[in-house]
This record gives C-alpha cells, structure tokens and sequence, in this order.
C-alpha cells in the first residue's frame, strides 16, 4: 500500500509493457481530502510517449481487427470478473484520489463491471442489416466495421465508470486504444488497465498514457494515425478538441458540460422531491456533469420546499468519503475549490440570497483537504450566472416559478443539454416536460443523475456534438457502417436502371 513515505511510483502501459515516460517527469496523486496523503507518483508523459502509444495501437490493429468479436468479448468478461473480485479495493483506491464517498466509488467500479459485462455480450452480437435486393440474385447487407485506433480523454469525477464507457464498446468493436486519463485521478484508470491486462488483452490493444491534458492529451488531436477520439470534459476544452481533430477529418465524440434543472411542480410529492434534490445536488460534490445544480420550484410549495429543503442540507455530513457516515466529500482539487468560492460571490453580487453554507470548511482535519459547505442559494432567477454557468460543486440555485410553461422556459434557457427532471404526479405534465425538455436525458419523479449503462447518454446544445455514448448506441461511434452487395447473377445488372 502507498504510503507518504515510500510513494509507488506507477507506469504507462505502451504495447503490452509498463513503461516510464521518456522525460522521466512524474505528476504527484494526491487525496483531495488529505493533502498530507500522497496516493501515488504517474508519469507526465509527453509527445513521444503518446506517438509510441500510437504506434502499438496502430500496429497491434492489424490483427486485432480480425479477432473474432465473440473472442474479443470473451476477455471483457474475464476482465469483469476480475473487476468484481476487486470492487472493493479499488473503490477505496478511487475514495483515497478522488474524494468521493465509499458507497458511491463502489457504484463507480460496479457501473465498469456493468459496462464490460453489457458489451461482452455484444460481443455476439453487434447486429448488423440484411435486405432485399431490388433486382434478382443480388443479396445486400450492411455489417459493423472497426475504425482503428480510438484516443480517449477522460475526466477525474467517474474515473474507472466513463474510462469503461469509452474503452470496452472500441474493443468489442475491434478498435486499439491510446486512453488519456485525468491526471487527478489516473489510479482508477491504472487499475481499470491492470484488469484488462489481466484478463488476456494482446498488447498494443490498449495503451493507457498519463499526463496533463496540454502535454499528454493534446497530441494525439491532431495525429493522423488517431482515426477517432472520444472526450469528456469541459466545455472549453471540447472546443479545443473538436477544431483540433477537424483538420484530419476525426470522428470526435464530446462530452462536456451541463446545467441540470429539477422542476418541482406543486402536485409533486414534496419530501421525495426534497430527497431528490439533495442526492441529484449534492451527491458527488456536485461535481457530475448530470448534477441538478438548478432547482425549480412552483410557487405555491416553494416556501415549504425551501425550508425543509435547507434543513435537510444543514444535516448533510461532510468529510473524508472513507468514514462510513460521511455524506459529501471534498472538491477535486485546490482550483476547483476557488471556483466555487468565487461563484459563491458571484451569487451574492447577482441579488441571489444565500440561504446555507457558503464557506470553505477548514476545522480540524477538514483543513486539510479542499472542502466546501453545501450551498443554497434561493430566490434566484434563471438569468443569473449562478443558474447559468457550470459550478461543478456544492452549489444548488432554487428559482421560483408560476406555470408549467415558465418552468419549462427556464430549464431550456440555458446554453447546455445534458439531463433535466419533473416531480409531479399528474402524467399529462410529466408526458409534456419529458416532450418538451431539450436535454438528452428527462427523469420524471428521481433527481437528474443516475443513468444506467444499458441506455444511451449524452446531451444536446454545449452539452455534446450529436454522438452518444453507453447502450447500443456506443456502437455507433466505435464502429462504421460497410454496405456489401453479393451480387450472383452472372452479369451486369444496373441498380435503378435495370429494375424499372
Ligand atoms: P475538468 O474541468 O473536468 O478538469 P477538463 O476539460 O479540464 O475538465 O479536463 C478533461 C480532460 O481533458 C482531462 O483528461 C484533461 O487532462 C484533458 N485536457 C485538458 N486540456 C487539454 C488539451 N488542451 N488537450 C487535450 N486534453 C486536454
């Protein structure tokens, strides 16, 4: 185990080998909610290490390719297995980098093992399309192609669950991988790549660099042998991604920011609405791209729902996410602490009135990791930045509103797209909303976070750029469409000509 004294120094994973970065630089891994806790030294790997990442996955492509998908999937299974077997140490590994409580690390590791057990299966499946020809002795198909090499930049907030999401679809589709994670949480990612080297993958097929984003992530954007590249993130730096793969004509999938509402019509069943609203606020920190950092409510309950809704905030349990009966964690790390603390200001300036919380928490053993009080802001309108602009915290605005129609204005009125909520007990409303609503995912009665791996996510707007991920629609990206025609009629026949 990794002690502050005798840190274990980790590896890249190039071409099957564990490798050291050729700068010989290491980044520090520290535990958000003890500073003092050094978890692990990573590589600060930089071009070359990510070109050599390259090189073994385009090589190790050639024949990966051609490995049939039912034996590529046998060895997610294995690696599922091995996942299982593991949960337990390797959510307290994710707890110690990343801050967030036990019980949701283990939802971490165990939406990894759901994600590879789900496109295991796929892995006889990956169904394709037959039809009918229109003219005679012709037979027409379209199957599932692999692409290449795929390289994906992950985010430190699901650092085992969105790495899963990306890595097991590309390998059931016969895709090689150069894999880039956060290099705040990069021991997820490590332990996620032991289990797939474990579990029988030839190597080339997976190459896992760590670093920061500019010097680690940022080469393989514009390098011609990345044939796809998937990224969650920030919305600025989707942007960068996006233009940056643009020139080489790269299938990109981006995934950034959100600005999540949950509407509280006056039919709703309060106290679980309230629940909902803390889990889907608070839960993670707030620190999820599907976090209801935005709480409608109808004017008729808001008194009610702002009272009881701030009591049960004040009780919320913050500390170090391995003590059973902590509730919230930490912030990822010192920036992220300071953006909440100057949106805080920024709410105050706006006119929105703070109605719990709003500090940074630094009593006792708190000092010592980026902590931050739960945060109510009330009486806000939908204009104000606060209810605008991703906080990424324990930030929550509530805003009142009169109608059904003004609540849907203001849950669209915002530049992002990913996940937004009803509570109501009256189906028409919740059949509308869920019409209505420009996100791509709508809750009707549970808080905006908790998405299952089996059904399609993402969002619309600033929130994504049209590609899915999770589900079958993961298959989409990590593979291509290639329409064969068999044509057995022993001569020429002219589709649309010859048919008339
Ligand atoms: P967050 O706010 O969640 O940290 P970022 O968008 O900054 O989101 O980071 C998400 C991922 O993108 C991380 O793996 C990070 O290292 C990477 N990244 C950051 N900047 C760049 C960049 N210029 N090019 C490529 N990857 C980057």
């Amino acid at each position: 185990m990794a002690t502050a004294f005798a840190p274990k120094v980790f590896k890249n994973y190039i071409n099957g080998e564990w490798v050291e970065a050729r700068g010989g630089k290491t980044i520090e891994n520290r535990n958000p909610a003890n500073r003092n806790e050094l978890v692990g030294m990573f590589p600060a790997s930089g071009a070359q290490d990510v070109q050599e990442a390259v090189d073994a996955a385009k090589s190790a492509y050639k024949k990966w390719r051609l490995v049939p998908a039912p034996k590529r999937a046998e060895m997610l299974f294995r690696a599922a297995e091995i996942l299982v077997e593991r949960k337990e140490d390797y959510a307290r590994d994710m707890t110690r980098e990343m801050g967030k409580i036990l019980s949701e690390t283990r939802g971490d590791v165990q939406e990894a093992i759901d994600m590879t057990y789900l496109m295991a299966g796929e892995g006889r499946r990956q169904f394709g399309h037959v039809a009918p020809s229109e003219l005679p002795s012709k037979f027409a198909m379209a199957v599932r192609a692999p692409i290449g090499v795929a390289g994906m930049i992950t985010p430190w907030n699901f650092p085992m669950a969105i790495p899963s999401w990306k890595v097991m679809p590309a390998l059931v589709c016969g895709n090689t991988i150069v894999l880039k994670p956060a290099e705040d949480t990069p021991l997820s990612t490590y332990n996620l790549t032991q289990a797939l080297a474990e579990a029988g993958l030839p190597p080339g097929v997976l190459n896992v660099v760590f670093g920061d984003g500019p010097q680690a992530g940022a080469p393989m954007l514009d390098n011609p042998d990345v044939d796809l590249l998937s990224f969650t993130g920030s919305t600025e730096v989707g942007r960068i991604v996006s233009q940056a793969c643009a020139p080489t004509f790269k299938k990109c999938h981006l995934e950034m920011g959100g600005k999540n509402i949950i509407i509280v019509m006056d039919d709703a069943n309060l106290e679980l609405a309230i629940e909902g609203a803390v889990w889907g606020g608070f839960g993670t920190t707030g620190q999820r791209c599907t976090a209801a950092s935005r709480v409608g409510v109808h004017k008729k309950v808001y008194g009610e729902f702002v009272e009881k809704f701030v009591e049960r905030v004040k009780k919320l349990k913050v500390g170090d996410g391995v003590d059973a009966a902590t509730e919230m964690g930490p912030c990822i790390n010192e920036q992220q602490l300071k953006t909440v603390m100057s949106y805080v200001e920024i709410g105050k300036s706006e006119g929105a009135k703070l109605a719990i919380g709003g500090h940074r928490l630094e009593s006792g053993a708190l000092a010592k990791g980026w902590f931050h009080e739960p945060t109510v802001f009330v009486d806000c309108n939908g204009k104000m930045r606060i209810c605008q602009e991703e906080i990424f915290g324990p930030v929550v605005a509530v805003i009142p509103f009169g109608t059904f129609e003004e609540a849907i204005e203001i849950a669209n009125g915002v530049s992002y797209g990913l996940s937004a909520s009803i509570y109501t007990r009256d189906v028409n409303k919740a059949f509308r909303a869920q019409r209505d609503l420009e996100t791509g995912i709508v809750y009707v009665n549970a808080p905006t976070i908790g998405a299952e791996v089996h059904l399609p996510f993402g969002g619309t707007k600033n929130t994504g750029n049209g590609h899915r991920e999770a589900g079958l629609a993961a298959l989409d990206f990590y593979s291509e469409w290639k329409t064969v025609y068999f044509d057995y009629s022993d001569k020429l026949q002219r589709a649309q000509i010859d048919s008339a």
